[in-house]
């Protein structure tokens, strides 16, 4: 069944494929041909009107060169004067007489045939036959017995108007064969009557040249006045051929020469074969031969045709051939008589014959280039024209002169008309194709529109099926998905008039034609279904639905079939590849648009989760800002909170009344464009990187209040990689400053009102020894502790007087003096200091070359008290305290090293500041107030030094303050 009806498949295109080329090149066969007998009529017309004459001359001329010269007939010798006897008027040099002696020698020396070329002698037939030359010459003639004579057929001026008419007068024609023995003159110049009688053969010499002046032919038998004559050179080959076989034969209609004859009429006539230019022949000059021995001559003329004539005929005898351009009338002669003897005349086809192939040729042209493109029928035609003139000049190699301008214009002219016209059909073809491609592209445009409109799935699909349907011309048509298991297409959209029942349809893949489609993934034209085995025929006759023809397209997508096109019935013809191509560009849009709107319902159910998850995250950040804002305002301190590129992002009530801003809201603003209090400017202001992160200050917002926050500012991470925003708590410390200041106060008060008792108490303790010199051992210890432990507590209280003049903001007063004896200065502050534990070892070193230097002796005692005394009381498991005092390069250092339990470090920057204890929670009671290292600063900064602390947690601390090494007082420096 396939086989009967081919299911024709089309491949696949993209977007905008060309237009199929579904038009043959040339719709119809009668062009050309019409084309071959058109160009053959005319070009025949012209050969016949002489026209191509011209043209066929110098092809003839051209083959000559090209075949090159050819050996001459040995049997033909040419006997040449040099006079110019038409200038003479006679015959001289051959005057009878002188052609009877030449004819006797040449008859002597065995000349077979002599032919006397002499056109002179044609006349004088009525001259008296007692001429003494004539009469010697007939007898000569009669002697030999092979001398042929000439004879010329006389213009007539009167008779014909141009030459041409004496050519065709004279030339071969029907008439009755006269033999040349019974001429009569008149029409005729004939040589003395004795002579005709004596003549073995008597031929006319007329010969003509064509209108180009050049002679090719050579007729063999003239007409005049209803009379035909042998020609003069066809006389000679008679005489020269006689008695031997196969001899040349004259007839009434016929002549035949050797294996050829010629009718007696207009074909009578021989194309002459030329061997080359001028003297070819073997060539005795008359005046040489009148010298030459009879032996010489015999040499030369034995069993040989003797052309005797004129070498130099007079300028006008000249005669133009095809292979030279002047050659005297003998060596013509001599060219004519060596065709026919050698029977290689150049043999023409008969003009009929040349015209059929003519014809054959322009019909072959016709067949060969028609098909073709401009390109292909040029290039046919060029091997068509090079074949004919190649095949021209072959055949001329073997004598064969084959007409060949006629041929060569007939395929030149109908190769050149139908490249012509092929080139035309092309434009038009493409100018068409244009216009198929537009109306194509703008359906596609439709399609592409439709796809791009807002138009929802279902009603797009319908639209593009309705499009495809209009443009190819159907009756119905159906778009099928593949289902999700890849193995079943379902009815999707349907028009025609039984669409809507196929709704609920499912087809397997490979059953039915869109199955097969599907199968394959290559598009295909059914004509007629009812042949087809694979026609899905039960769905069609459930719906009671004529099905005749279907064209079926597949929906590719990433090369996975999607879906397929069916279009049913195309009306008022068969489904065309033009149609395929159109319907799988659209089946492809349609493919991409399922495609794009799954991604986008896809897509946009992924928004909508995402949405709804937003809104969540949304309400509980609401809800956490709220949480946080109300727990900012509700805090007693103020905050202010700055994003990475310090603008404010957070701010409470607090903070907002605090520093007085405007009440706006301020989120969002920069920090400095907001605050004008210049210590909080500079907060916000001041890098926080050197100083680990975090700042903690104090600000006076009021000199005259006395009101003052404490200021923690430090750097929050902002997430993303951003530059880290700050945080800024501001406390309100005003009553704590007021309870310090009220603190400051008692301590200086009890601080003085303690120092005369002490200082009186000391003094007692300093005399009571000396008063009771002899008191026992225990009673002096008992003195010492009280004398040590009085000038201890006047050390502390002198440390609160320092401090509460430190707090108050006055300087500290020095009192200084020259100290030359470093060691006792340590040994009694080591003394001072010494609680009397046995469990601390305690080792002094002082350098030798430390000398003397002036400070207040009093206060650097008083730091190295409190650094021995805190070396003991955070070294609660012993170990050795270090005190040690050395120089360098103008200070005076002292180190004061314990073994005890360090300090952490991040302590150590709180260490010298008022009422900074670091440990009282790790190591229970030890007592203390925080103030002795605050003091140790100031005393120090007040010689103008520094002091340091250098510790490891559960190592051990070394304290190091040094002071400049002064020679004098700093008022005398
Ligand atoms: P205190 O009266 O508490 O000793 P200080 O001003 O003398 O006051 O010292 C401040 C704090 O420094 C102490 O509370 C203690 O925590 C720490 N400290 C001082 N000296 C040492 C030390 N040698 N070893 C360990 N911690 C020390």
């Amino acid at each position: 069944m396939a086989d009967e009806e081919p299911i024709r498949s089309a491949t696949r295109l993209p977007i905008l494929a060309a237009v199929a080329d579904e038009e043959p090149i040339r719709s119809a066969t009668r062009l050309p041909i019409l084309a071959a007998v058109s160009v053959f009529v005319i070009v025949a017309l012209l050969q016949g009107l002489g026209r191509l004459q011209g043209t066929e001359n110098a092809l003839l001329t051209l083959r000559f060169e090209l075949r090159g010269e050819r050996e001459p007939s040995p049997s033909i010798v040419v006997l040449a004067s040099k006079t110019p006897e038409g200038e003479q008027g006679g015959a001289a040099p051959w005057t009878t007489s002188g052609l009877a002696r030449l004819v006797g020698r040449l008859g002597s020396a065995g000349a077979s045939v002599i032919a006397l070329d002499v056109p002179a002698l044609a006349r004088g037939y009525e001259a008296p036959a007692d001429d003494e030359g004539t009469v010697k010459l007939a007898a000569a003639m009669k002697a030999h017995g092979r001398v042929v004579l000439p004879l010329l057929i006389k213009a007539e001026p009167t008779s014909y108007r141009t030459p041409s008419d004496a050519v065709i007068r004279f030339s071969c024609g029907r008439g009755k064969l006269l033999r040349p023995k019974n001429l009569r003159p008149g029409h005729l110049a004939v040589p003395p009557k004795a002579l005709c009688e004596a003549a073995a053969g008597l031929g006319a010499t007329n010969v003509y040249p064509d209108a180009d002046a050049v002679v090719r032919e050579a007729p063999l038998m003239v007409s005049s006045g209803g009379r035909l004559y042998p020609s003069f050179w066809l006389e000679v080959v008679r005489v020269h051929d006689r008695n031997r076989p196969g001899s040349a034969r004259l007839t009434d209609d016929r002549v035949a020469l050797g294996q050829r004859t010629f009718e007696t009429d207009d074909e009578a006539e021989v194309t002459i074969n030329y061997v080359g230019g001028y003297e070819h022949f073997p060539r005795v000059p008359y005046p040489t031969m009148r010298r030459w021995t009879d032996e010489h001559l015999r040499e030369h003329v034995q069993g040989k045709i003797v052309l005797v004539g004129s070498d130099l005929a007079g300028f006008t005898s000249y005669l133009r051939t095809p292979t030279a351009p002047m050659l005297p009338g003998v060596e013509v002669a001599a060219n004519i008589v060596n065709s026919l003897i050698q029977g290689s005349m150049l043999a023409v086809p008969p003009a009929w014959l040349q015209h059929l192939v003519t014809l054959l040729l322009a019909l072959l042209t016709a067949c060969l280039v028609a098909p073709r493109g401009p390109v292909g029928g040029l290039l046919v035609t060029l091997v068509l024209l090079v074949g004919v003139a190649a095949l021209g000049v072959g055949l001329f190699v073997f004598d064969m002169c084959v007409p060949m301008a006629e041929p060569l214009l007939v395929v030149a002219l109908v190769g050149a008309f139908l490249v012509a016209d092929t080139a035309a059909l092309a434009d038009r073809r493409r100018a068409r194709a244009d216009v198929q491609l537009q109306s194509r592209l703008q359906t596609i445009a439709g399609v592409v529109r439709l796809v791009s409109s807002s138009l929802d799935r279902e009603k797009l699909l319908v639209e593009i099926l309705r499009w495809i349907q209009g443009e190819i011309e159907a009756e119905a048509s159906s778009l099928l998905l593949m289902e999700e298991d890849g193995r079943h297409l379902r009815f999707e959209v349907a028009l025609g008039d039984k669409g809507a029942m196929l709704e609920d349809f499912h087809l397997e893949v490979g059953k039915g034609i869109a199955g097969a489609v599907a199968l394959e993934k290559e598009p295909m034209i059914v004509d007629d279904v009812h042949r087809d085995e694979r026609w899905a025929r039960d769905i069609a006759d459930a719906i009671d639905y004529q099905t005749q023809s279907i064209l079926c397209v597949p929906m590719m997508l990433h090369d996975e079939v999607t879906g397929v096109i069916e279009v049913i019935n195309k009306r008022g013809g068969r489904f065309t590849e033009r149609d395929v191509q159109l319907a799988t560009v659209i089946a492809q849009q349609a493919a991409f648009f399922l495609e794009n709107a799954r991604l986008y319902r896809e897509l946009s159910d992924r928004v909508d989760f995402a949405n709804e998850e937003l809104r969540d995250t949304n309400r509980r950040l609401a809800a956490e800002m709220a949480r946080i804002s109300a727990l900012l305002d509700g805090m007693g301190d103020g905050v202010i909170a700055t994003d990475g590129r310090d603008h404010i992002v957070l701010l409470n009530d607090v903070a907002e009344q605090m520093f007085e801003l405007p009440e706006r809201d301020l989120v969002g603003e920069p920090v400095l464009a907001v605050v004008d209090q210049p210590d909080l400017v500079e907060l916000f202001a001041m890098p926080l990187s050197p100083h680990g992160g975090s700042y903690e200050t104090e600000i006076v917002l009021d000199e005259e209040s006395g009101r003052v926050v404490r200021a923690h500012i430090s750097l929050v991470d902002e997430p993303g990689g951003e530059a880290p925003g700050k945080v800024a708590v501001f406390a309100d410390i005003t009553h704590l400053k007021e309870l310090d200041r009220m603190k400051m106060d008692l301590i200086s008060f009890v601080s003085h009102e303690l120092k005369n008792p002490i200082g009186t108490l000391q003094g007692v303790c300093d005399l009571l020894p000396r008063r009771l010199p002899g008191a026992d051992e225990e009673t002096a210890r008992l003195f010492d502790i009280a004398r040590r432990q009085s000038a201890r507590m006047r050390y502390l209280v002198q440390d609160f007087l320092d401090l509460s003049r430190i707090e108050a903001g006055q300087s500290l007063e020095l009192e200084w003096s020259e100290i030359d004896d470093p060691a006792q200065l340590i040994q009694s502050a080591l003394e001072m200091a010494k609680p009397g534990g046995p469990e601390h070892t305690f080792e002094t070193e002082v350098a030798d070359d430390l000398g003397p230097f002036w400070a207040d002796r009093n206060k650097i005692e008083s730091v190295l008290i409190n650094l021995v005394e805190n070396a003991t009381k955070y070294s609660p498991e012993g170990g050795t305290v270090t005190l040690r005092a050395f120089a360098t390069e103008g200070d005076v250092v002292f180190e004061v090293q314990d073994q005890g339990i360090g300090i952490r470090e991040a302590d150590l920057p709180k260490l010298f500041r008022s009422f900074q204890r670091v440990h009282d929670s790790t190591f229970g009671r030890v007592s203390g107030t925080g103030v002795g290292l605050y003091i140790c600063r100031n005393l120090v900064e007040a010689h103008g030094g520094n002091i340091e602390v250098e510790s490891t947690w559960g190592e051990g601390s070394t304290f190091r303050f040094n002071i400049p090494r002064r020679t004098s007082t700093p008022e005398e420096t």
